[in-house]
């Protein structure tokens, strides 16, 4: 075919999902258009941090070698687990080349922009990724290759990309049913504050923990836990505070919003049995945001015609991992891998034969990745007791170990 058919890629939804599927897929004679349902296409005021398996693809598969320097990340150095006694039980250390590449914080807005900027820029390989915000798709015809936005205007691709988050539209047209996310029983306080406020307002948490040190702390009651962290080169710091929906001292359906405003004096009855210097930073965040997590089962697929689904929409899972952005990275990696040949325009039958290769590729450990992160909500310690017997690194080294969708594909034609 010739050269001036252009590959046509549409992507639904501009998370992270979808910018790392337009930084993969770039390549010489492809148009890639992202349909960004909001207005400006930012991401939310929290952190983030990816792990090892998904930082590795950035930086050596994508060569966004400055990401970590640009975007203002932090290569978290340990993760420290404190009981609700206040005292150290565990430390892992996390500077460690096993991974090939490290675990990295950002604040999740400077993440998204600097990811974006590379899905965008002329500077990089490839013809840049466009986005069009304010153009959400109620349609998609998974055969035919099209989407249509609300505006009723009709959008042809060769391939869909739906990446359009856990309560995906295009999910519904792929399986022919509409999956809902459903609660997973646990909701989650995001609190962010200035580390310098911390470091003048709550002298006992700066006794403790340095909050512009690069290192993850949880203290871990049996049911309820806070996982903190700092982002921004140690400027800000993010307290994630876990609690069962029963606990939580607010209505779980009190708002139609599944984010909603949490409350102060609700959040320190909850963690009450916590320590002194952990609750005293809670009032010093501006805001306190309470999110109710849901996840999906693993799907029976997620490919049809020239549709496929990434990122959460594809295998939303609870955040105990911090492999959801990561998974996500790594469905973009293999969609860049196996595309990597295709710079005309492919015919539907080799769409759907890569696809379907993308997904045998992701799905067995995306599936796996989801299960392991309800695993890892379980209980921290028995019953009445302080003493914690979850491990935060029992699935590190199959998490963070993987190398890629080529190595996945080399090792298959090994086995057979
Ligand atoms: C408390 C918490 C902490 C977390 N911490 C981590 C962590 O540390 N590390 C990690 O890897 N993961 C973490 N995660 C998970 C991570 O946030 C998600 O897995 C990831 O952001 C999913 O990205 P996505 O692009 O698939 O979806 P989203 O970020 O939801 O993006 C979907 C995009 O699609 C757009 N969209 C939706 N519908 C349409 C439509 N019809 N038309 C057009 N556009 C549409 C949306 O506006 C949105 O921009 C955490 C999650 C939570 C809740």
């Amino acid at each position: 075919m010739s050269s001036s058919m252009p590959f046509r890629i549409i992507i639904v939804g501009g998370g992270i999902a979808g910018i790392s599927a337009a930084i993969a897929l770039r390549g010489p004679n492809r148009e890639i258009t992202i349909l960004e349902q909001s207005r400006l296409n930012s991401e939310i005021g929290a952190t983030i941090s990816l792990q090892p398996n998904a930082t590795r693809i950035l930086q050596e598969s994508w060569k966004l070698e400055n990401v970590r320097e640009k975007a203002r990340g932090m290569v978290d150095s340990a993760f420290r687990v404190y009981n609700t006694e206040g005292i150290l039980v565990n430390e892992i250390p996390l500077l460690t080349d096993k991974y090939g590449a490290d675990r990295i914080m950002w604040h999740r807005q400077d993440l998204h922009q600097y990811l974006k900027q590379a899905a965008t820029s002329s500077e990089r390989p490839g013809l840049p990724a466009v986005v069009r915000t304010s153009s959400r798709v109620i349609h998609c015809d998974c055969d035919a290759g099209t989407v249509t936005l609300e505006s009723g205007e009709v959008l042809h691709g060769d391939i869909i990309v739906g990446a359009d988050g856990i309560h995906s539209k295009i999910r519904t047209f792929v399986l022919g049913r509409e999956v809902q996310a459903h609660p997973t029983g646990i909701s989650a306080y995001r609190l962010m504050i200035p580390s310098a406020k911390l470091e003048e307002k709550s002298p006992g948490f700066f006794a403790k923990i340095n909050p512009r040190h690069a290192c993850t702390s949880m203290v871990a009651a049996h049911e309820c836990r806070l996982i903190m962290g700092p982002a921004r080169n140690g400027d800000i710091y993010s307290i994630v505070g876990l609690v069962p929906d029963e606990q939580m001292n607010e209505d779980p359906n009190g708002a139609s919003s599944w984010v909603t405003k949490g409350d102060l004096n609700k959040m320190l009855k909850t963690f009450e049995e916590f320590p002194e210097w952990a609750r005293s930073t809670f009032q010093h965040s501006d805001s306190i945001g309470l999110w109710q997590l849901r996840d999906i089962d693993p799907l029976d697929t997620w490919t049809r015609g020239r549709v496929i689904l990434i990122g959460d929409a594809a295998h939303a899972m609870l955040p105990t991992q911090g492999q959801g952005a990561s998974q996500a990275v790594e469905d973009a990696e293999a969609l860049g891998a196996f595309f990597n040949e295709i710079n005309d325009r492919p015919s539907i039958e080799q769409v759907s034969s890569l696809l379907q290769t993308v997904f045998a590729c992701r799905y067995e450990r995306a599936s796996l990745i989801q299960g392991f992160s309800r695993q890892a909500a379980k209980p921290a310690t028995d019953e009445g007791s302080k003493e914690i017997k979850m491990r935060p690194d029992e699935f590190m080294n199959y998490n963070c170990m993987y190398r890629g969708a080529k190595e996945w594909q080399r090792q298959l034609e090994i086995v057979v």
